[in-house]
């Protein structure tokens, strides 16, 4: 199975209040040291095992990465293609937001031969904008959605979050509505969670913020999927809907495990039996790579039984569910069955798969099927 690269660019324009994705706020001297060293990233990849793979997948994520700029991301592609073995018909792909789209740069992505944009819409609402503290508006990221079908992409993806503080199911279901009725191929819709160490975090604490209940989390989920699969979007992992052959190649890496090499700060690799990270501080990353070293801060090599831990973790999200018997070792088969006669769980020969039902407590039963 050809491998994945995965770039990840830590910039963004301002921090959302909920994030907990590695990023700073940069300018023009931060980016362009960041840029340097990430082609020194790929040019002592370029000299290693890593070289030895066919590739598929290019994913530029973030952070916002667009803010590497066109010139710097067309000499990152350069540089990767005169290294690596990139199959013809990869997908080439960038998270984008809206804050930072036009028309000059979306054709510029297209000559740079991208084919799959993920646009951070979030909601269709400017008040749940706001309370995200996202910086867009929903008129700009409509715009970011028609330059990108003017400039020629085909395969577009619309990322939402439900579940914001304040929102109502009726409120969701008009940002479905107004989502399915731009026509992407493909809707990441994510409830809202509430990370460490976030701004979002110590305002629940203290009780600044209330969240939506988990019964009215439950309910939007289940309108996410009623909707999406009515629009003819099939869910095929826990918060991932596409139109048929639109489905995320690079994300089926993770939840496949299948092999990835990841460049940048805080980026992580997997090669089947090794797993490691890049150090979480972009003066760290950059200051190793000016050494000629790999900016590594973690390494481990996965037992057996990790790997069937992450079989299960990961792949249970997907709606082709898993081989039972690549991760029996690490499962608890009297809550297995339990979950099946509880219709969460199905179970078609070899493999087992979450259930409708199953879907709307998707973490808790795959947490719970772990042995402990
Ligand atoms: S734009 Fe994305 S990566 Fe940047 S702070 Fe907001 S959620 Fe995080």
């Amino acid at each position: 199975m050809p491998a994945g690269i995965y770039i990840h660019v830590p910039f963004c324009m301002a921090k959302c209040q909920y994030c907990d994705f590695y990023s700073i706020v940069g300018n023009e001297t931060t980016v362009d040291g960041f840029a340097g060293a990430l082609l020194s990233e790929i040019e002592i990849l370029g000299r290693s095992k890593w070289k030895e793979r066919v590739y598929n997948t290019i994913y530029f994520g973030g952070g916002t990465p667009p803010l590497l700029g066109d010139k710097n991301i067309s000499r990152v592609l350069q540089s990767i293609r005169g290294r690596f073995n990139i199959s013809p018909r990869s997908e080439i792909a960038m998270e984008i937001n809206p804050e930072t789209s036009s028309p000059e740069f979306f054709q510029a992505l297209r000559e740079f031969g991208l084919n799959r944009l993920s646009i951070g819409v979030q909601s269709f609402d400017n008040d749940q904008l706001q309370i995200l503290g996202r910086i867009h508006s929903v008129n700009s990221a409509v715009e970011a959605i028609d330059n990108a079908f003017a400039a020629g992409f085909e395969n577009i993806s619309l990322d939402l979050i439900f579940g914001i503080p304040g929102q109502s199911i009726e409120s969701w279901r008009a940002t479905l509505d107004q989502a399915i009725a731009k026509n992407p191929t493909h809707i990441s819709a994510y409830g809202l969670t509430i990370e460490k160490g976030t701004p979002y975090h110590k305002m629940v604490d203290s009780g600044e913020l209330a969240l939506v209940d988990d019964d009215n989390q439950a309910e939007m989920y289940s309108a996410t999927n009623e909707m999406l699969s009515s629009a003819g979007y099939k869910r095929y992992e826990v918060s991932n809907f596409a139109k048929p052959g639109f489905e995320c190649r690079h994300n089926f890496k993770y939840w496949r495990d299948d092999k990835y090499v990841g460049l940048g700060p805080s980026a992580h690799s997997y090669d089947g039996e090794k797993r490691t990270a890049n150090q979480k501080n972009l003066d760290k990353y950059i200051a190793n790579l000016g050494k000629g070293k790999l900016p590594i801060s973690f390494r481990e090599t996965l037992t057996d039984k990790q790997r069937a831990e992450e079989w299960l973790l990961l792949g249970l999200r997907l709606a082709e569910g898993i081989d039972y018997n690549l991760a029996k070792e690490v499962i608890n088969d009297q809550v297995k069955t339990d979950f099946i006669k509880q219709g969460y769980l199905r179970k078609k020969l070899n493999k087992i798969a979450l259930t409708d039902k199953g879907f709307l407590m998707a973490d808790e039963i795959i947490v719970k099927l772990l042995k402990s």
